[in-house]
């Protein structure tokens, strides 16, 4: 829908400065994913670490004309002759103010989902349920926030018929900003977990703040069989404003009066069969293609929902047997020919497009490599066709796709509306797979979104290098929410340095460095300067700095502005003397001074007045910032070392600093230094172990973020007494089943776990290895394990924490992390 400029003015009580007219389609709070600058209007939220308002001249270069502010630029006439600002008290608020009057222009039912587990999934599945009779607007992935929600509630259209919204909360109070935008006219609440339980007192807390949602709804949906739920819910009043008595839908095992009963669960081998009277009715049942619990419990929320919007018993089973899973990952996997793979498997819809598209967008990636789209037939009902792929081929222009290639008998009928000059359309995967198009893909970053039934994942395993089937995942969300774990503890000025040497702690310095550039990070901080200039070649344009500059790589450094540290009077010299030959001045170098870890670094004590006159006569390099390491945060152990670290620190450091007029930078905490000593933070922090989730503070996992996976290749009985592997080292006590896995020593699998002093995880349960470990296979004890051949092995990761591996080898996790070898695959993935 179209608002005027003036309409937005007062639905959100604005105070208008500038008269140009307008029309707003958009709404954007975050710079970097701007795509249609006329139509959008730009609201500038502030956080502690950020402000809106900073991004609003670069988005008027870029076409943007519409900004809701709290502060109007001055000379705001002059400088931004053709803009609107309106200017409210708060922009978050206003956003939410839009989005609730947008919401009231419906009279529609509203779905309202809350809950601690399965919100996304009873969002998606409502949504394959409904979405093939009714147009169902949804929330994109888990757009769940206090900015989320507006944002999903905005997305309704003329053509929504049915809208289906998650609500997250974290603290007290945020759930009635969500239910004034949202207004539920049916509300769920899934269920009560442990998960956010910090900032609430109880478990009845939680549900109390939760059942807010349920404030209003004509009709509420809740499982009936939690006691703290029905307790709480007895308390809401059930007669509404409007006088009508709220109608509840509860679910039990237990109570045969409840709206849903549940008569029976049956699990067979792959689906469950589900028995149920609902209000009082004849048995029914219906089916679902899965067997764990909470799809269960989640099926039984979607089912109350889908009856009570009119959908019969037996049409009902027909669409739940046709569930699929939920996928939310969005996968980076390295391709052939210097391809780059984005793989995309949520469902089809055009907002999951345009949020994949924006995400291969935001990613620099080499120069020259174009991006290309290849897109399945899109299961949407609404739209005609020809509406549907024209706006998908507008958003693909946008977003700067320049090759599109169509699988699909739908896509292929609507090509004409594909406004893409190089375009090709196949009726099937088969059929693209054998022609000239799949074979000529070269250096391209490819996104790769089909509905599953299209089975692109075939293509997928034809266009990834093949390596090794063992392969190390890295989970980017998980680094994102660490890096946000650690800033929690600095102050909203702080700088940080993330450090991505040894190719980013072993899970992959290019990606961890794209992910961290989003996010705006300070630098970045690698060993050598070939490491820096390959993130420069892979299009990272953040500073960076390098820890170990080797003189023989001045040139690259300068080449590719990489900052290096200097600590020796040697290097300092011979730095001065390149830049001089180069030509340089005011190249920015990092000061390291030695306060007892006696690696590298200047004297703080004896060296600073040398230093500081031999840095004040030349002009080739400028002191940027000043810093040393501490030997022992990690452990309380250390604290009076660490503080006469600090001190000798603070002296030399603040002596360099005041014989310079411009700022130079200090900065000493490195992870377990943020979180011990916040109030050392000085202007600047290094991030490196605590960003890949392990804090070495207490060897607990932050947010876990590497997975090292493979699969077993053979299973074999053997007896008791015969002996596995090289030099018969493991005898089996007992008749036993072995498992042959594709990873050894080469792969950075340490020798030393072998002979059951380790173990690894097959489907959740612990198999040890046994034999000696060889150079690219090794032997796990399976025994008494459920598993076949081509099952996979956890060898550590999100179940299997990469500390318990180092305790066994007496290392610490970083040396475990930094091994894994090359040739192991690294698949990258996001929410
Ligand atoms: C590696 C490194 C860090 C990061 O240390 P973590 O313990 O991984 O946080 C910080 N500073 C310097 C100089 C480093 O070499």
């Amino acid at each position: 829908m179209i608002y005027t400029i003036e309409k937005v003015t007062t639905l959100i009580g604005a105070r208008r400065y500038g008269d140009r007219d307008a029309n707003i389609g958009f709404i954007l709070t975050d710079s970097r994913s701007l795509c249609f600058p006329e139509e959008t209007l730009f609201f500038a939220l502030k956080s502690e670490r950020n402000d809106g308002h900073n991004y609003i001249p670069e988005l008027y270069r870029r076409g943007v004309k519409n900004f809701v502010v709290t502060d109007v630029p001055k000379g705001y006439a002059s400088d931004y002759p053709e803009a609107n600002f309106l200017k409210v008290v708060n922009t978050l608020e206003a956003l939410q103010r839009l989005a609730e009057r947008h919401r009231d222009e419906f009279n529609i039912p509203i779905v309202g989902i809350t809950g601690s587990n399965g919100k996304t999934m009873v969002k998606e599945w409502l949504y394959q349920l409904l979405s093939s009779s009714l147009y169902v607007t949804r929330s994109p992935r888990s757009y769940n926030s206090q900015i989320g929600v507006p944002l999903s509630v905005w997305l309704m259209t003329e053509q929504t018929q049915v809208g289906v919204f998650e609500a997250g909360i974290s603290m007290p109070g945020e759930m009635l900003a969500l239910r004034d935008i949202i207004q539920p006219t049916i509300a769920i609440l899934t269920n009560i977990g442990e998960a956010h339980q910090r900032n609430f007192e109880s478990k009845a807390e939680k549900c109390r703040e939760k059942l807010v949602l349920f404030h209003d709804a004509q009709t509420v949906v809740y499982n009936a069989d939690d006691e703290i739920i029905r307790n709480e819910l007895e308390k809401v009043d059930e007669v509404l404003p409007n006088g009508e008595v709220q109608e509840r839908l509860g679910w039990s095992l237990q109570d045969k009066k409840s709206a849903m009963f549940i008569k029976s669960i049956e699990k067979k081998e792959t689906q469950t069969q589900i028995k149920y009277i609902y209000k009082g009715g004849e048995e029914s049942e219906y089916v679902i293609p899965f067997i764990d619990e909470a799809s269960v419990s989640n099926s039984i929320v979607c089912a109350i929902v889908a009856l009570k919007l009119g959908l019969s018993a037996e049409e009902l089973n027909k669409r739940m047997q046709q569930l699929e899973p939920i996928a939310m990952r969005l996968e980076v996997k390295v391709g052939q020919h210097g391809c780059t793979l984005i793989n995309d498997s949520y469902n089809s819809d055009i907002n999951s497009l345009d949020i994949a598209l924006d995400f291969m967008n935001r990613r620099p990636d080499h120069k020259g490599c174009r991006h290309t789209l290849i897109l399945s037939d899109i299961q949407q009902s609404g739209e005609s066709a020809e509406q549907l792929y024209a706006e998908v081929s507008n958003l693909a222009r946008k977003r700067g796709v320049v090759k599109f290639i169509g699988i699909g008998s739908e896509i292929s009928a609507q090509s004409a509306q594909i406004q893409i000059a190089e375009k090709f359309f196949f009726k099937s995967v088969e059929q693209f797979i054998h022609s000239e198009v799949f074979q000529s893909l070269r250096d391209e970053v490819i996104l790769l979104k089909g509905a599953r039934q299209f089975g692109f994942d075939q293509i997928t395993e034809l266009l990834v290098q093949k390596v090794h089937e063992t392969t190390l995942e890295v989970n980017l969300n998980a680094v994102v929410k660490n890096l946000n774990y650690y800033r929690s503890f600095m102050k909203p000025d702080t700088k940080l340095v993330c450090m991505i040497k040894a190719d980013g702690y072993g899970a992959g310095a290019v990606e961890i460095a794209k992910t961290l550039q989003d996010h705006r990070v300070d630098y970045l901080a690698v060993a050598v300067a070939d490491e820096g200039a390959t993130l420069r070649r892979n299009g990272i344009t953040s500073n960076i700095m390098i820890m170990n500059p080797e003189m023989t790589a001045f040139k690259t450094m300068f080449d590719y502005d990489l900052e290096p540290e200097v600590y020796s009077f040697r290097l300092l010299e011979a730095l001065i003397k390149a830049a001089e030959k180069e030509g340089i001045t005011g190249f920015p170098v990092h000061i390291k001074l030695d306060t007892g870890m006696h690696r590298l670094g200047f004297d703080p004590k004896n060296d600073m007045d040398k230093l500081i006159d031999r840095l004040k006569h030349q002009n080739a390099i400028i002191p940027r910032s000043v810093f040393s390491h501490f030997v022992g945060s990690d452990s309380d152990d250390f604290d009076e070392f660490s503080a006469k670290q600090f001190a000798l620190f603070d002296e030399g450091s603040k002596k360099l600093q005041s014989a310079f007029e411009h700022k130079i930078i200090r900065h000493i905490d490195n992870s377990a230094g943020i979180e011990h000593f916040p109030e050392r933070q000085l202007d600047m922090c290094r991030l490196g172990l605590g960003l890949y989730g392990i804090n070495s503070r207490n060897n607990e996992t932050i947010h876990n973020v590497s997975t090292l996976k493979t699969t077993i290749l053979q299973l074999r009985n053997v007896p008791a007494g015969d002996s596995i592997g090289y030099s018969r080292k493991t005898i089996l006590g007992k008749d036993s089943v072995i498992a042959a896995i594709p990873i050894g020593y080469a792969d950075g699998l340490n020798r030393h776990l072998g002979n059951r002093h380790g173990y690894c995880l097959v489907n959740g349960k612990k198999a040890e290895y046994v034999g000696n470990i060889c150079m690219d296979v090794c032997m796990i004890d399976v025994t008494g394990i459920d598993c076949k051949e081509g099952d996979s092995v956890e060898i550590f990761g999100d179940h299997l924490p990469v500390t318990v591996l180092s305790d066994i080898l007496e290392t610490i996790p970083y040396e475990v992390m930094t091994g894994i070898s090359n040739r192991v695959k690294r698949i990258y993935f996001q929410d």
